[in-house]
């Protein structure tokens, strides 16, 4: 339900001022640039045709600094559904034209028309009745929903044909726009929050006016999956001829955002949730004495009139309507997300899709500056919270402090998130200081390639077998138990990837860990210090344990020490792979 930001595409530098103007109306868009042809662009590709696809069918409004023919060839093999097909559309490398191509359901005329207002051109917009009457029925402004989309083509052909159209309701839209209104026309356009009956002749909109307000009235969660409270909810707004198709969201107080019911609700109305902080219930609380927070939130929400009100033994629902349509997105906030994500080490292309992805829809960013350094992408226009690297738990609680207020919060971590990392310092803040407001964050840990995967990537496969990964880091844990572990690991033969082997206070765990294989494993034993994985100057080094120099390692490096059965193969090149074989009949 998240509305996905516009790509535009550029294919040469010639294009980036016109574009820059687009982006100064859509403040949100991401800039793609054709890597070798384009500087300063958000991203980088190289195929043409993959990005559009993959761009298409997520949903992703495009906009081509291209020739039309391009887009439209490019797309083809995609367009089978016109209702979902999301806005397309070409503009020449001057800004001299924009064409409007695909999504017309979708609210491609606009975008032309704003865009072609920037430019100062006319929108090349070709659809009849957008030009005739400055409307598509089918597709209505945000806040009216059609409710016999069927029926609208052969409506506007009929408008188009001479007849005229009788407006029942309230639509400033639809009043302010040129169709030919009569009072007692044939023809009936009809805006109401009512569940009223559609023809051919008589279309509905549903305008989002209708809020619904709960709240939980038992604390225990022993609620089941909120069935009762979604049979209850839609038996208010049947009671009510009601239409589900106005309804705007469901509301809640922040302090029921826990509640698994509602949810379930919103999910059943396919809308969705807001929530209000307890002082700005309290407030409404007060303004209307009432002492149901379902009702305040109702009231809340909709700044209008409560038509009904309901509990059973669990819930508290309540049902209000607003005058004009309900703006979900300045209306309480939304439940906050919070998604621990790992970047991988360094490359963009080896951070997964999903993390891409969480990255262009968060709307803050918590992290190391490095790292925040390394997704500069992602960021523009976004709110970042830069800390020092250690600060990990005051870290975690700062960005659930920040979910809580509704942001998309992402805590990124180089790497994995879940290998000394961020999330657990997150999952430890909720397990031992959680705060209620907490409670209905929605959290995610997105993983990444871990050093010591790209590391025994680059060398081989000295990971072939079993390994344990182990910090050389004392920080956080005495350096007795350290000790301990790679004793442990060297007499169980695992192969070994130190983490954190050196820092500029930490100098001499190394060496010191060095000293205790060395008790367990032969000199012989290939150790594989990687350096800067997939940042410059990336390097993968291979010695033995006895040559293995300490100061050769710094902290971003990662260090693998084979098990008894590592072995070497010499490259024709000259260089080495490495690896660990699964068997152990020899
Ligand atoms: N979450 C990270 C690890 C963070 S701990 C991960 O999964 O990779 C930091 C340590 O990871 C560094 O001291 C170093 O040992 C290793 N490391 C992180 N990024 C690295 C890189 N690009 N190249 C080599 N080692 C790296």
């Amino acid at each position: 339900m998240t509305k996905i930001a516009p790509a535009i595409i550029v294919l040469g530098n010639k294009s980036i001022p016109v574009a820059r103007k687009i982006i100064s109306i859509l403040p949100e868009a991401q800039l793609y640039g054709l890597a070798g042809r384009t500087s300063e662009v958000d991203v980088i590709f190289t195929e043409f045709g993959v990005t559009l696809r993959e761009l298409f069918a997520n949903g992703t409004p495009i906009i081509g600094f291209c020739a039309t023919g391009i887009l439209i060839r490019t797309l083809a093999p995609l367009l089978a559904n016109k209702r979902q097909e999301p806005p397309v559309l070409a503009v020449a490398e001057d800004g001299s034209a924009v064409v409007p191509l695909l999504g017309g359901l979708n609210g491609v005329n606009n975008l032309a028309r704003q865009i072609a207002s920037v430019l100062g051109v006319k929108p090349a917009i070709t659809t009849t009745g957008d030009i005739r009457f400055g409307v598509t029925l089918e597709d209505p402004p945000v806040g009216y929903r059609l409710s016999n989309p069927e029926y609208a083509k052969v409506f506007m052909s009929d408008l188009l044909a001479g007849h005229a159209v009788q407006l029942k309701g309230k639509a400033a839209w639809l009043r302010n726009s040129s169709l030919p209104i009569a009072q007692n026309a044939e023809r009936v356009i009809e805006v109401t929050e009512k569940a009223v009956f559609s023809t051919a002749t008589h279309l509905v909109y549903h305008p989002a006016t209708v809020a619904i307000g709960i709240t939980p009235l038992n604390p225990p969660l022993q609620r089941g999956e909120g069935s009762e409270l979604v049979a209850l909810v839609q038996q208010m707004l049947a009671d009510a001829e009601l239409a589900p198709a106005s309804v705007a969201g469901v509301f809640a107080s922040i302090s029921d955002a826990a509640e698994s019911g509602l949810e379930a609700i919103a999910n059943s109305l396919n809308v969705p949730i807001r929530f209000f902080t307890a002082d700005a219930i309290a407030q409404v609380m007060s303004q209307n004495t009432t002492a149901d927070v379902a009702v305040a939130a109702a009231l809340a929400a909709s700044g209008g009139e409560l038509i009904g009100q309901q509990q059973t033994a669990n819930f508290s629902c309540a049902i209000a309507i607003a005058p004009l349509p309900i703006d979900i997105n300045t209306t309480g906030t939304p439940r906050g997300r919070l998604v621990i994500v790992g970047t991988g080490p360094g490359r963009s292309d080896w951070m997964s899709p999903e993390v891409k992805e969480i990255l262009r829809n968060a709307t803050d960013f918590v992290g190391y500056s490095t790292y925040l350094d390394l997704i500069n992408a992602f960021t523009k226009g976004k709110r970042l919270h830069e800390s020092d690297n250690r600060e990990e738990i005051a870290r975690a609680k700062a960005a659930l402090d920040l979910a809580a207020e509704g942001r998309f919060v992402a805590v990124v971590s180089s790497g994995d998130p879940g290998i000394y990392a961020m999330a657990a310092a997150v999952f430890e803040v909720l397990d031992k200081q959680a705060k209620p407001e907490w409670q209905g964050i929605e959290i995610q840990v997105a993983p990444g390639i871990s050093a010591m995967q790209a590391a025994a990537a680059k060398i081989g496969a000295p990971l072939g077998h079993d390994f344990c990964a182990i910090s050389l880091s004392d920080i956080l844990k005495p350096w007795s138990i350290i000790e301990q572990r790679i004793t442990a690991a060297a007499q169980a033969d695992f192969v070994i990837a130190f983490y954190n082997p050196v820092s500029k206070q930490r100098t001499w765990q190394l060496a010191e860990a060095q000293k205790i294989l060395r008790r367990h494993r032969s000199p012989e034993t290939p150790v594989v210090l990687a350096r800067n994985l997939g940042r410059e100057a990336e390097s993968a080094v291979v010695c033995t344990l006895e040559n293995l120099v300490p100061e050769h390692a710094d902290m971003r490096t990662v260090i693998l020490v084979g098990s008894s059965k590592t072995r070497m193969i010499q490259k024709r090149d000259g260089g080495i792979w490495v690896y660990t074989p699964r068997r152990y009949d020899d």
